[in-house]
């Protein structure tokens, strides 16, 4: 595909990969983080720094943004020096996951302005960043789809959700919903395990050649819990933000969330004993100091 100049803002631990892979594949990204030295490590030869999202959208047609919370977003699009400010920008394309309340608000903002909104969260962590092992979804009209669909194909494969903002959004929280509850189940089966007198490694292959098997026995265990590393790659706060986010939106559908609700509190019970940068595995150290066990290889 044809290499163009493209906007980034939020180069954390998913943003920067993503530029890279971007970069990688020929195209120029002009970038913006409010941490000073978030552009350090990112090629130099292809990428550049702006001064503020407004400067990034001075240089980019297509601008994305991979940021913390809803809030966040909503201030670097439309706020002072926002990327809607900028003299360039066409489409605005968020990789965040920002729920959809937000999405309708900015898209409709937006659109008063003759800017298109995309919403396209991804899912598959920090390895899928960078591997482009993604799964993206996006909900926008199908001209912009069809537009930013071979960029978004950089990331990883890519799921259409329709027209009205906020879809993409609302697939995006049913799944982190599952994936914080997986960890939450795992680990009070292999707590068990464990005070039994099982190997929690082997126990994680028996569930994962089983019908227990999920993304935290084939993925998030054996790479943060086993080895004691609680270093996945996802904050808690943010994983917090997600399931809030996900069970305020099944009520408002009218849809009850009683498992969902259950996680939610696990996450705060997270946050306040570990801290909202704690790593979202450290769900698992609940469990282990009410079982009074470890879960460790
Ligand atoms: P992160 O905290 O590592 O990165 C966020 C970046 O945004 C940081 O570099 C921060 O400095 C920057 N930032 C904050 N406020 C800013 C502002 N006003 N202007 C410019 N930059 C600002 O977070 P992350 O893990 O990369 O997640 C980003 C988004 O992607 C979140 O919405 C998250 O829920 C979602 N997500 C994360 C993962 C994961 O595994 N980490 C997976 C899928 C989706």
């Amino acid at each position: 595909m044809q290499s163009q100049t493209l906007g980034f803002i939020g180069l954390g631990r998913m943003g920067a990969p993503m530029v890279r892979r971007l970069a990688d594949a020929g195209h120029r990204v002009v970038v913006y983080d409010t941490r000073p030295d978030a552009a350090n490590e990112l090629p130099s030869g292809s990428t550049k720094s702006a001064a503020s999202p407004a400067a990034v959208a001075d240089e980019a047609e297509i601008v994305f943004c991979s940021l913390p919370t809803p809030q966040i977003v909503r201030d670097v699009v439309l706020g002072a020096d926002g990327i809607a400010a900028g003299s360039k920008v066409r489409v605005i394309v968020d990789l965040s996951t920002t729920g959809p309340s937000m999405a309708k608000t900015v898209a409709e903002a937006l659109a008063e302005k003759g800017i298109a909104w995309a919403d396209a969260p991804v899912s598959g962590g920090i390895a899928g960043a960078r591997n482009g092992t993604l799964a993206v979804m996006v909900s926008s009209t199908r001209q912009i789809y069809d537009e930013i669909e071979p960029i978004l194909a950089n990331f990883g494969r890519r799921f259409y959700c329709g027209e009205v903002p906020g879809s993409a959004q609302v697939a995006k929280l049913g799944n982190n919903m599952i994936a914080a509850g997986v960890i939450l189940l795992s680990a009070e089966a292999l707590a068990m395990g464990v005070k039994a007198g099982l190997d929690p490694s082997t126990m994680c292959d028996i569930i994962n050649a089983s019908s227990g098997r999920n993304s935290a026995t084939q993925d998030k265990f054996p790479r943060a819990v086993l080895p004691g590393t609680f270093d996945f790659g996802f904050a808690t706060a943010l994983s917090y933000k997600d399931v809030r986010m996900c069970v305020d939106e099944a009520e408002n559908l009218g849809v009850p969330m009683v498992g969902g609700a259950l996680v939610r509190q696990m996450l705060a019970a997270t946050k306040a004993r570990f801290g909202p940068d704690s790593d979202f595995t450290s769900m698992v150290r609940i469990i282990e100091e009410w079982a009074g066990v470890e879960i460790r290889a």
